[in-house]
């Protein structure tokens, strides 16, 4: 139970919650298996299509990690990310300048989809919550920020106003046939399997 994977993983998570960032939060899904964890991110800033979007996803942990990377998921619809594809991510763990690169062009697992149907994936994406581990984007994202306000960490006023008043309405869910639609349309922008571009 206690290989070196295994106390890295403690480790790493122990040290996600103590120093909690306001745009990424992650833990394993179970106590029995830390090498499968879940995340929920910010998008980038304004004025990235992805801006005031919440994402959730997955990261599986090899039995070698961390001689070995872990590959990502995302769950909640982007038009970036084809979902529940694994990605191509030269990142190496829990920190949110990290992913930034993620969002721009080229990735494997990619999709190109319109920044409209980007934006209208931002704003479906507060509503969206995990049907594995039950977590609400919004809701996790809430109770980090009130962390994150309690310890005196900044969070910065385009992210704290996520969900406050546009997005979550019933206006929404009227768009989400649409949005889907349009999403089955946008091909994934390319082919194969991960590359390893691992660093
Ligand atoms: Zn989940």
């Amino acid at each position: 139970m206690s290989s070196p994977s295994t106390r890295r993983l403690l480790k790493e998570s122990s040290d996600l919650h103590k120093n909690p960032s306001p745009y990424f939060t992650a833990a394993p899904i179970s106590d029995t298996n830390l090498h499968d964890w879940h995340f929920t991110l910010a998008g980038p800033p304004s004025p990235s299509p992805y801006a005031q979007g919440l994402y959730h996803g997955r990261i599986t942990f090899p039995a070698t990690y961390p001689l070995r990377p872990p590959s990502f998921r995302f769950l909640t619809p982007s038009g970036r990310f084809e979902v529940n594809r694994e990605i191509c991510l030269s990142i190496s763990g829990h920190h949110e300048e990290t992913w930034q690169p993620a969002w721009g062009q080229g990735q494997v697992g990619g999709m190109e989809g319109s920044d409209e149907l980007r934006r209208e994936y931002a704003r479906l994406s507060l509503g969206w919550s995990c049907r594995e581990c039950g977590v609400g984007n919004l809701e996790a994202m809430r109770e980090l920020w009130g962390v994150c306000l309690e310890r005196g960490i900044e969070v910065e006023d385009e992210i704290a106003a996520v969900g406050g008043s546009a997005g979550v309405d019933a206006g929404v869910e009227g768009q989400r046939e649409t949005v889907e639609a349009e999403a089955e349309a946008a091909a994934p922008a390319s082919e194969g399997g991960c590359c390893s571009c691992w660093k």
